[in-house]
């Protein structure tokens, strides 16, 4: 039997938060919402509807768009093909779902373990540019907890890749943490840090509504490449081509907005796990492709990671060694 946890109202002003501590239940959505909106590359406009799911079956895109049988596509590491500008995912068949690191940010931020999201196009929709839009689409939904355990990977020790100047590592932690360094020529960037523990529910009011961001010299160089193509001032901070200046009307949503961004799209691309991480994320100018990379790396080396009961924000209780079962598929 599901139980719902967190459910908008009935004239309430506001959805109901992130509980402080992470359930130990898996979780999937009340009910089933959906958005439309255009994708950042492409351009092109999207409708996407999230569906509860039953448990065990983790996060899956469905390309209602092509008929057959080949329209399933695993939210995972393995699936990860593309990491320009964005997460893109591939399925065996070929089919393809791009710029997923936002929505799996909201999914991981709100503890959702399972989800359907069936999209008629090739990519999530960009919204505002952040988790923002796809979280409150959750909490309208509502979540309920579901009769199957939640499963951790417990990070065992060490992983580090790097590439150039790109660092990212992952140790071992008794909850989820991301510190974040950026350092660009940019004045109105410049060398920004952050850090937060995600396990305290930190989501929402730390992380959530960090916008992607660009450099107004680079958009013509991106849509020759055939990205950026919806990118606009709606959903995208971008700086003037002397670096100094923010062009948004609005200005910043939060004064170090561009390193929070970063964290974001790593607990987005983290998230293609396949269950939540019990670690502690460092990521030096780290981006997709790094980051897919540490997944890699992580779950080449079976003594580097196992599961665990124990999930994010439930510290306190036993550590529990899960039964052998095969690498995370699906
Ligand atoms: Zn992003």
């Amino acid at each position: 039997m599901n139980k719902i946890v967190s459910q908008l109202r009935p004239g309430s002003s506001s959805p109901a938060t992130m509980s402080d501590t992470a359930p130990v239940s898996q979780r999937t959505l009340k009910t089933s919402i959906g958005c439309t909106g255009i994708g950042l590359h492409s351009g092109a406009k999207v409708t996407m509807v999230l569906h509860p799911a039953d448990h065990d079956t983790g996060i899956r895109f469905r390309r209602i768009d092509i008929a057959g049988g080949g329209a399933i596509i695993p939210a995972h590491w393995a699936s990860v093909h593309d990491t320009r500008m964005n997460s893109c995912l591939r399925n065996d068949d070929g089919v393809v779902v791009g710029t997923v690191e936002h929505l799996m940010a909201a999914l991981a931020g709100m503890n959702i373990d399972n989800c359907l999201i069936d999209i008629n196009g090739p990519e999530v929709p960009v919204m505002d540019g952040s988790a923002a839009p796809f979280l409150f689409l959750i909490e309208c939904a509502g979540v309920v907890e579901q009769d199957a355990p939640r499963r951790a990977i417990k990070v065992l020790k060490r992983v580090v890749v790097k590439d150039g100047d790109r660092v990212a590592s992952l140790t071992p932690s008794s909850g989820f943490s991301v510190r974040f360094e950026i350092d660009f020529a940019s004045t109105a960037i410049s060398r920004q840090e952050f850090f937060v523990n995600l396990s305290r529910g930190t989501f929402k009011s730390e992380i959530s509504r960090a916008r992607t961001f660009g450099f107004e010299q680079e958009v013509s160089m991106l849509r020759a490449h055939g990205l950026a193509r919806g990118g606009s001032l709606d959903n995208a901070v971008v700086i003037d081509s002397t670096g100094t200046r923010v062009l948004n009307d609005d200005g910043l949503r939060y004064g170090d907005e561009f390193v929070r961004h970063k964290v974001l799209d790593a607990v987005g691309d983290l998230y293609l796990a396949g269950a939540p991480l019990l670690g502690h994320f460092h990521g030096v100018r780290s981006g997709h492709a790094v980051n897919n990379q540490l997944l890699r790396a992580l779950f080449a080396d079976q003594t580097a990671w196992t599961y665990s009961t124990t999930t994010p924000g439930s510290a306190a209780a036993p550590f529990i060694a899960a039964p052998a079962r095969a690498v995370v598929n699906g």
